[in-house]
Formats: C-alpha cells, structure tokens, sequence
C-alpha cells in the first residue's frame, strides 16, 4: 500500500516499491548505518529557502535560519553556504554557527534569559543584534557592553498581542506570554534602549508563535508591528530593520500553510500599501526551513497485537522523538518498501522507553512485521535538537542526501558518551 501523498515531502517518493529520499535508497542508509536513523534532504531544505527568497526578490532581507529547530552542523552548513544569519538563543548555538563556517555579522540573538556571560560572548563574535527580551535585559547588556568598551546592536522584541480568539495557534506572541516587551510598554522601553551609552537601537521584532498554518494572523502582526515603528521613530528613534520572527507552519498531516513565497508576497504588498516596502527586513523561520526535509528512520523491534489496541514496538522512542510525548504531535509513518506482504491492521506505534508517553502515532493503518523498516515523516525539525539521552539510550546518528550522495554527519551515541561527564565520588 503506497500512501497517496506524502505530506509536504517533495523530495520523498517511491520508486519500484522502495523509499527514497532525493536519489537515496533509505533502505540502504538503514543498513549501512543502522537505525534509528535521521536522513536529512539537502535538496529540500534549500527548496524551502528558495521559497523565501522568491518572496523576498528586489528587497532588502535577510533570512536568519532559527537554529533551535535543528542545529545539526551540517544543516547550518547547507544554510550558512546559502548566505542565511542565523537566530540563536544561546552561546552554544553561536558556538556552533562558528564551527560551521557561519557568519557572526549576521547573527541575531533571541531568548528571555541571556546571560552575561553569553552576552560577553556574542560582543566578541560580533553579532549583528541582541533581540532583548525585557527592560532588565537592556540594562544588563547596556552594563556588559560598556565594560567591554562597546555598544551592543540591540532591537526589543515586542509582543504584539495578535488576538488569541480567532488565531489559536498562536503561542508566544499573547498578553501573558513570557516572551516579549507588551505593547503598552514597547515605547517607554525604546526610550530607555536610546538612552543607554551602551547600547545602539537598531530594530524591531517580533515572533507570534509556531506551526502557523494560516495568513491572517501574520498580517494582524504586520499591522500592530507598523503602529509601533510609527510610534517609535515619531519619538525620535530610527529602525534600520523590521524583523518579523519566524513561525510558518508545515504539512504535517494535511496541513495547508501558505507557501513562504505566496505569504511574503501578501505581506510585502502591505508593507507597500503602508510606505514602508523599503526597508529592511528580517525573519526568522526555522521549522518551515527543516520540518519536511528530515525523516527518522526505525526499525520494527516486535508486533505485541491485543485485545484493546495493537502494539508495534519499534527501536525509536520519545527520547529520539520527542514532539508527539511533549505536543501530542502528528508525525506520518509509512514503510520503507510498500509492497509488504503483511496485512493491513491499526496499529499504535511506540518506542521502548519506559512511559507510557513513549508513543509516536497512534491507530496507523500499517501493514508490518518484526524487522520491517518505517520512515516517520517531517522530522527535519524540532526532534533531533531536542533529543535526550533517557533511558540512557544514545542519540541517534544522521545523514545529509544530496542528489545520489549520502553522508554520515553525526555519528551515533554510545552507551559510553552518554555518562563520560559523571563522576563517582570517592567513597
Ligand atoms: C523558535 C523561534 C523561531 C522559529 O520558529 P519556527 O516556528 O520554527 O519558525 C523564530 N524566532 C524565535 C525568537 C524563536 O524563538
């Protein structure tokens, strides 16, 4: 049984019964590198950019990658080569766009809890903006950068309060949120940034949340985001850059998110209609970058069928993939060769941690045995960034395809690695 349409994954396809990714038998890589396994498209991910960049042709924008989705050093590789920034919420991130041949200059750094010490770091790398997150904030770099005889780049994120009701997938962008200046305070706090020696005021941001499938609520953020430009430069402070924060959802399981070239083309001609098409701008996507280029690839361990629901336990868990434990998240799961001669039964898909959480699809028409091999899907972004070594169980291993080529980028985890930094006190 070959599934129809593989959800969002164009560079994913069947041919003569067997998955491939790009000119990849997945199979093979399985094989050759065991499982579970993470096999990343590099042809999909710069699609996905592309994408981006077709929205943005003619203006002044740069695309900073938010590495959090999945910060792999060759996917940052793939990007930084395409001339992406990055957006990094922590010194080990900046880190890491280093090793990967990244460009500091254009890098921009996000998250409510920087600490001194990652902001002394990211002053001597030179990073283009701190994206501050509270007026605590401002004064604390303002103090950092001033001992280090330097003013730091600074844009406040606002938090632009896109109504709740209408847009429920919002997340991070509500009153209440911990993310943020709130609206009412966004000019006293731009105030505050022009005033401090060590500071040099130099945009705007914002980011309203996460797997947004639909226009209006980015348009709602343009909107509330122009009032504030408006309020902040009538106050005398200018904004070389407008950042809109990353945010656009993928196809997951018939999802329909616009198209990052058809959305910026809408929210372009806003920015047009509202004189301010020239400036510059920045966004920050991450998951829409990632998400549908990346699959994991697992093994059946053993098929446990009974009388309320059938098991199939396969050897990736929460652990390797943590979105359906943590969001009750959806990821497609198909095999790896479709003409398996087992029959079709509904099957819950879990892994061997031990927690009752540890499931990764539930009621899946799959036709499986022990030993079969399965492809869980749109797992480019948010899974291997925030894999865990519980259970003591090693973080898997990856690959990067490009056209027929694989490469190994991240070896597996041992057993070994994962207690190396514990220490038995002497007793
Ligand atoms: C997580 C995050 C992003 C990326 O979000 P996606 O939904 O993955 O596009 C962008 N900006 C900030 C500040 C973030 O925290």
């Amino acid at each position: 049984m070959t599934p129809a349409i593989l959800p969002g994954q164009p560079q994913l396809a069947y041919r003569d019964d067997e998955l491939f990714l790009e000119g990849v038998r997945l199979a093979d890589l399985a094989r050759s590198h065991g499982t579970p396994l993470y096999v990343y498209s590099k042809g999909a991910m710069l699609a996905a950019l592309a994408a981006y960049q077709r929205g943005f042709q003619g203006r002044k924008a740069l695309i900073c990658y938010a590495m959090k989705a999945n910060s792999s050093l060759a996917v940052l590789q793939v990007f930084a080569q395409a001339g992406c920034g990055f957006d990094i919420v922590s010194g080990g991130e900046l880190l890491r766009v280093i090793a990967a041949g990244g460009d500091c200059a254009k890098v921009i750094f996000s998250g409510v809890g920087k600490t001194r010490a990652e902001m002394r770091q990211a002053l001597e790398a030179g990073i283009a903006c701190f994206n501050v997150e509270s007026e605590a904030e401002l004064e604390v770099l303002n103090d950092v950068a001033l001992s280090m005889g330097q003013r730091a780049q600074v844009s406040i994120r606002v938090n632009p309060n896109v109504d709740p009701q209408t847009h429920p997938y919002i997340s991070t962008g509500l009153k209440g949120s911990k993310f943020g200046v709130a609206h009412e305070r966004v000019l006293q706090t731009y105030r505050r940034a022009a005033a401090l020696p060590g500071l040099r005021v130099v945009g705007i941001d914002c980011h309203i949340g996460s797997q947004i499938t639909q226009e209006l609520p980015y348009l709602d953020a343009v909107d509330r985001m122009l009032d504030l430009v408006q309020d902040i430069e009538a106050a005398g402070i200018a904004l070389q850059h407008i950042d809109f924060g990353g945010g656009l959802g993928i196809d997951y399981n018939a999802d329909t998110p616009p198209a990052a070239d058809t959305l910026w083309t809408h929210l372009l001609a806003r920015l047009d209609a509202r004189g301010f098409g020239d400036r510059q701008f920045m966004v920050e996507p991450g998951r829409s970058l990632v998400g549908n280029a990346g699959v994991c690839l697992t093994e059946v361990l053993y098929l446990k069928p009974g009388e309320e629901k059938n098991f199939c336990i396969i050897d990736a868990a929460m652990n390797d993939l943590p979105r359906p434990a943590m969001y009750q998240a959806y990821h497609a799961i198909i095999p790896l060769s479709s003409n398996a001669p087992a029959p079709v039964a509904s099957w819950d898909v879990v892994g061997p941690v031990c927690e009752s959480g540890d499931w990764i699809g539930h009621d899946r028409e799959l036709a499986v045995q022990a030993g079969d091999l399965l492809a869980v899907l749109s797992a480019g972004a948010y899974c291997m960034s925030m894999a865990s070594n519980y259970n003591t169980r090693g973080r898997a291993a990856e690959v990067l395809v490009h056209e027929d080529r694989s490469s190994l980028v991240r070896a597996r985890e041992t057993a070994q690695t994962c207690f190396a930094g514990e220490i038995l006190p002497a007793s």
